[in-house]
């Protein structure tokens, strides 16, 4: 397991003693999320479980972009008396950052990352680095004044607001109004928030051209998404209201795209009624053959690239390392570049090359488990039991696990084989289910809501604790 870090933490507000995981190596290559949260703000937040009290920890860290070669330190003036402990903190999350990674990749500019001890300071940094300009920052914080502007303004003023507004309402405006929407849902599909913001969602939608383009959008691919088929992909396509449309049709529907496929298109050109619809259909066609040989090309490069960390990992003394610190390229394009080469191998009779293959796809499941929830982990070595013995052994060394979360995890699993018609799965996860609640606990220990929501008294921070400037305090390590 990689290193996972908690610090006990102890709300101002109710006084809930609490553990909260901790994040000391934000690598953009291991988990491309990072990039957002950063940019957010969103690092080392904590929310009390009991009364929902949250802020950030303000705890060092370090952000590494390996594409871009920039490592990012935050260091807040809090940590450390001295600045030899400050100096000794930032070292020793550069160390963390290097030794998380394989030797070969090990480069300079890891030893000296750029310091911040403001988090506004440094996420402006990865904004820059990202090519976020301000002009971009106060085109979305004036999209968001303007967003609070129209949920409060009377009815009577909304049309004046957004006539005078127009250049902000682009499709990005709408991604925000949705998120908002759906934060407003949280609340209940009853709350007067929500229904007042849905009201003005819809006025806008009705409203706006972009409103009217995106609505049709959804529709448009909908109807394909319900009925997927050659002639509802081609008929979406007809429908589709611009570009972005097409593009995103000919991304789900490719396995529709075959000869049939472009025969029923020539069709339909040859049958158009007017000169301008047979000109409207040409073009139609030629950008969903531009279209689907852009996407063939990117497929091409990143199978390239995939084979390309194969490579790397067959070369390196810690394909654990390796795969570790490339996470989220261990996609299903890197999973097939490796079933090709090990089939490969195989033919030829290349035993060296297999066994050096199936060393790979050892550490690939093992990284995979990493990253997964530990009741996942037991059903899916449940499923590659090769006997009722082995299930059963597994089974009783991991009763902690037989829990309700794990059922529901079975069912679902069942339901959906069942769906994609693979029978002998579902069966053999029946199976499994019979198994398995003969040696689930009787009782399930659970907090009651009661133990859970005890309130003892809040405490001042002791010598060992330090508090945050949210509030927030956090025991030393
Ligand atoms: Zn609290």
């Amino acid at each position: 397991m990689p290193p996972r870090y908690y610090a006990a933490v102890t709300c101002p507000a109710c006084g809930s003693r609490f553990q909260t995981p901790v994040e000391q190596i934000l690598d953009v290559r291991v988990d491309p999320e990072v990039k957002g949260r950063v940019m957010g703000g969103m690092v080392n937040m904590s929310v009390c479980p009991s009364c929902g009290m949250g802020g950030p920890l303000n705890l060092p860290f370090i952000y590494h972009d390996p594409e871009k070669d920039v490592a990012l330190l935050y260091l807040p003036m809090g940590i450390g008396n001295s600045e030899v402990e400050r100096q000794k903190a930032a070292g020793t999350l550069t160390r963390q950052l290097m030794n998380a990674m394989p030797m070969e990749e090990r480069k300079g500019y890891l030893l000296q990352p750029e310091t911040f001890i403001n988090i506004e300071t440094l996420v402006k940094r990865v904004l820059e680095l990202e090519g976020v300009t301000d002009e971009d920052l106060e085109h979305s914080r004036r999209q968001r004044e303007l967003l609070s502007q129209l949920i409060t303004a009377p009815a009577e003023q909304r049309e004046t607001l957004m006539a005078d507004n127009v250049a902000l309402m682009d499709e990005a405006f709408f991604s925000l109004m949705q998120y908002t929407l759906q934060m407003a849902a949280m609340g209940g599909p009853e709350s007067a928030d929500f229904k007042q913001f849905r009201d003005v969602y819809e006025y806008i939608v009705e409203h706006t051209e972009t409103g009217q383009l995106l609505q049709k959008r959804t529709e448009v691919i909908g109807a394909f998404a319900e009925n997927p088929s050659r002639e509802s992909l081609l008929q979406a396509l007809v429908d589709a209201p611009d570009d972005t449309t097409v593009t995103a049709l000919v991304q789900s529907g490719l396995n529709f795209m075959d000869y049939a496929f472009f025969q029923r298109i020539v069709r339909r050109i040859d049958a158009a009624e007017t000169p301008e619809e047979k000109e409207r259909l040409s073009a139609l066609r030629r950008l969903i053959l531009d279209v689907r040989e852009e996407m063939s090309q990117a497929g091409q490069a990143v199978m390239g690239e995939r084979a390309e960390l194969l490579q790397k990992m067959l070369g390196t003394d810690n394909p654990l390392l390796m795969a570790r610190s490339h996470l989220s390229e261990l996609d299903d394009t890197f999973a097939y570049v490796l079933r090709t080469e090990l089939e490969e191998a195989r033919q030829q009779g290349n035993q060296q090359m297999l066994d050096a293959l199936q060393k790979i796809a050892r550490v690939l499941s093992q990284v995979m488990e990493e990253n997964m929830p530990p009741e996942v982990v037991l059903a899916r070595r449940l499923l590659m039991s090769p006997s009722e013995e082995q299930t059963r052994q597994l089974l009783e060394q991991n009763k902690g696990l037989l829990g309700a979360g794990f059922f529901q995890l079975l069912d679902n699993l069942e339901a959906s084989t069942q769906q994609e018609g693979n029978a002998d799965a579902a069966a053999q996860l029946a199976q499994i289910k019979q198994l398995a609640m003969q040696y689930a606990p009787q009782e399930t220990a659970q907090p009651t809501p009661a133990q859970a929501s005890a309130q003892p008294r809040p405490q001042p921070p002791t010598s060992s604790e330090t508090q945050t400037p949210s509030g927030l305090i956090i025991a030393k390590h």
